[in-house]
C-alpha cells in the first residue's frame, strides 16, 4: 500500500462489535474474562488497549515497520529506548539534539552508570573513533533542532552494523512521510507523535517503530512495566490527525519553500537553516533521504541583540510564539529561552544555538498571509 491509503487505513478494521468503521475510543482499564485467564486478548489497559493498537498498527504502518508501540510523551518513548541499556554501556549521539534528549541522557542516565558520547554527525566516520567494547548504541537526529544539520542516515547504520550496534533514529523532525529510517537500515524509529503525526496540536505522545521482533518484545516489555503508556482518547485523536498527514505534509513542505526563499534574500536575516537550499552544506544527503524538504526553517536575525530578537518574536500576527511544532498553524520559537534553555550556553553556542536565533514551524495557512506577517514583523 502507498503512504496516504496507509494514513488512512492502516491497523484500523471496522470494529467487530458493532461495525462502526472509526475505531471507537475503548474508555476502559480493563476487560471482562471468562474464567481466569480466558479473555479476548486484553486485560488491563496500561499494556494494551484496542483504541491504542489500533493506532500501533497504523504506526508502525507508516514508518514500514512490523511493529509499533506508542507512549505517554516522546520521552517516555526515548526513556524506553535507554532501559535497553545497563550501567557501563556507552551511546554515540549527535552534539545538536532536541533538548530535552539531551536533559535526559545528561540528568537522569548519566547518573545510573551510562555514557554519552555528543559528537558532530556530519561526517558519520567519526563513529568508528569513539566506539569502544562498551559502545551499544547510536542515537541520532534528522533534521537536527533548530540549525537543520542534515545526518545520512545510511552511513550511520552501515557503522552501526559494522560495530554491532543498534540505531535509534529520532525523525520527529521529518515525520514519516518525508523520511523512513528503517528503509535506511534504522533498528528503532523514535517519533514524538505531538508534532506532525498527531498535526494539531492538541496531543503529546510518542511511538517507537521497529522490525526487530526481539526487540520489540523487550520494548513492550518496559513499555508495560513502566507504565507510559496513552490513553484510549489520545490515541483516537492522533488516529484522526494522521489521516490527513499525507495532505498536510505536502503543504508544509510548498509553504516551507516559499517561505524559505523569501527569508534568504530578506536584509533583517543573516543565517537561515533549510535543508532545501542547494547550498545547504548536507543538501544532497538530504536529496537523497528525504523526499521533500520540510516546513521547519531557522533563521538569525542581522545586527540583532537579545532584545531586539524578542521584539521581533513578539511583533507577530499569525505565527504564534510558542514551543514545539509540526501542527497546522504556524509558531515561532526562540530556542536559547524556549526549547532549548536547558542547554549550557557553551554546548549549544557551539552548534549554532545563539540569542539571535528563530525558529520557525511553518503551517498550512494561506502563504501570503504567513508572508505578510513576516514581511511586519520583520520590519
Ligand atoms: C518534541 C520532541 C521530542 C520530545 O517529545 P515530547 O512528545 O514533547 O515528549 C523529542 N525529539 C524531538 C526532535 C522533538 O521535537
Amino acid at each position: 500500500m502507498k503512504f496516504a491509503t496507509k494514513a488512512i487505513h492502516a491497523g484500523q478494521e471496522p470494529d467487530p462489535s458493532t461495525g462502526a468503521v472509526m475505531t471507537p475510543i475503548y474508555q476502559t482499564s480493563t476487560y471482562w474474562q471468562k474464567s481466569p485467564g480466558d479473555h479476548q486478548g486484553y486485560e488491563y489497559s496500561r499494556g494494551t488497549n484496542p483504541t491504542r493498537k489500533a493506532l500501533e498498527n497504523c504506526l508502525a504502518a507508516l514508518e514500514n515497520a512490523q511493529f509499533g508501540l506508542a507512549f505517554s510523551s516522546g520521552m517516555g518513548a526515548t526513556d524506553a529506548v535507554m532501559k535497553l541499556l545497563l550501567p557501563g554501556d556507552e551511546v554515540i549521539t549527535g552534539d545538536d539534539l532536541y533538548g530535552g534528549s539531551y536533559r535526559m541522557f545528561t540528568k537522569i542516565f548519566a547518573n545510573y552508570g551510562i555514557k554519552f558520547h555528543f559528537l558532530d554527525l556530519s561526517d558519520p566516520e567519526i563513529i568508528r573513533e569513539h566506539t569502544n567494547a562498551n559502545t551499544r548504541l547510536i542515537w541520532i537526529e534528522t533534521p537536527t533542532n533548530p540549525t537543520m544539520q542534515i545526518v545520512d542516515i545510511a552511513a550511520v547504520t552501515k557503522i552501526g552494523k559494522e560495530k554491532g550496534l543498534l540505531t535509534v533514529v529520532d525523525n520527529t523532525f521529518a515525520s514519516p512521510y518525508l523520511q523512513n529510517p528503517i528503509d535506511l537500515g534504522a533498528d528503532i524509529v523514535m517519533h514524538s507523535v505531538t508534532k506532525y503525526i498527531g498535526g494539531h496540536s492538541d496531543v503529546v505522545m510518542g511511538a517507537l517503530m521497529t522490525n526487530n521482533e526481539d526487540l520489540y518484545k523487550r520494548l513492550f516489555f518496559i513499555y508495560n512495566a513502566c507504565g507510559a503508556t496513552p490513553g484510549p482518547m489520545d490515541s483516537f485523536l492522533v488516529l484522526r490527525g494522521i489521516k490527513t498527514l499525507h495532505l498536510r505534509m505536502k503543504a508544509h513542505c510548498d509553504n516551507g519553500r516559499k517561505i524559505a526563499e523569501f527569508l534568504k534574500t530578506h536584509p533583517k536575516v543573516d543565517k537561515i537553516y533549510w535543508p532545501g537550499f542547494a547550498d545547504h552544506p548536507n543538501h544532497e544527503i538530504a536529496k537523497k533521504q528525504m523526499r521533500d524538504f520540510g516546513g521547519m526553517i531557522s533563521i538569525t536575525l542581522k545586527d540583532a541583540d537579545l532584545k531586539e530578537t524578542f521584539r521581533v518574536a513578539s511583533s507577530f500576527k499569525v505565527f504564534s510564539l510558542a514551543e514545539s511544532l509540526g501542527g497546522v498553524e504556524s509558531l515561532i520559537n526562540h530556542p536559547v529561552t524556549m526549547t532549548h534553555a536547558s542547554i549550557p550556553k557553551e554546548a549549544r553556542e557551539k552548534v549554532g544555538v545563539v540569542d539571535n536565533l528563530l525558529r520557525l514551524s511553518v503551517g498550512v495557512e494561506d502563504v501570503d498571509d504567513l508572508l505578510d506577517d513576516l514581511k511586519q514583523a520583520l520590519s
